[in-house]
């Protein structure tokens, strides 16, 4: 059981993971959303459980396969999944080179930090989902951006910014967050729909 004036943040499946992705994770998660948490009076205790549920759960799920490349889904709004495999097999996918007729397929994420800084940003994309029920937005560099660059601006520097780039939340998002977390209510949470 929580106390009070704490919010467990329970990480679920991290096993499957390298110890310095696991690492690079869960650094991230504490450092971009305990802010958040104490603004609300609150604690952050991250949790990497295997068989207990936090107060938040994220899943990072290494089973599900990836979808077609180029038109991959990174994670399930409102169920805390964010797929790994996904973003491993992220690729560039701009618009076909007018020289070769190729396709930029090259994988992005292909460093620790890269895929560590993507795989937080859609795990704090989707408790964006669950604790405020935020929308999606264009504002780029923001939590709850979404679909990447447009095909003809995508590169592998490009692409590399926008997913494994450094996100925050607008202060409007931010204050819905700190709201709900002082309340400790989830209104993305299908269970306290009424
Ligand atoms: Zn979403």
């Amino acid at each position: 059981m929580s106390s009070k004036n704490e919010i467990r943040l329970a990480l679920h499946e991290l096993g499957s993971l390298s110890e310095r992705l696991r690492d690079e994770i869960i650094w991230i998660m504490r450092v971009e959303f305990e802010p958040i948490v104490r603004d609300a009076g609150m604690v952050l205790r991250i949790i990497p459980a295997i068989h207990s549920r936090g107060d938040l759960n994220i899943d990072f799920d290494s089973k599900s396969p990836p979808g077609k490349v180029c038109r991959t889904v990174l994670g399930e709004d409102g169920t805390g999944e964010v797929w790994v495999r996904a973003h491993r097999e992220m690729r560039v996918c701009g618009n076909a080179n007018p020289l070769t007729g190729k396709r930029d397929r090259r994988r992005l994420l292909t460093y620790t930090a890269l895929l560590g800084r993507a795989l937080a940003n859609c795990a704090i994309h989707e408790l964006g989902h669950f604790i405020a029920d935020l929308y999606h937005t264009s504002q780029t560099q923001n939590y709850m951006q979404t679909w990447g660059p447009p095909v003809n601006k995508r590169t592998l520097r490009t692409q590399r910014e926008f997913w494994g780039g450094h996100q925050s939340f607008n202060a409007e998002q931010r204050q819905r967050l700190v709201t709900q977390l002082k309340k400790r209510e989830w209104s993305g949470d299908p269970i306290s729909f009424h």
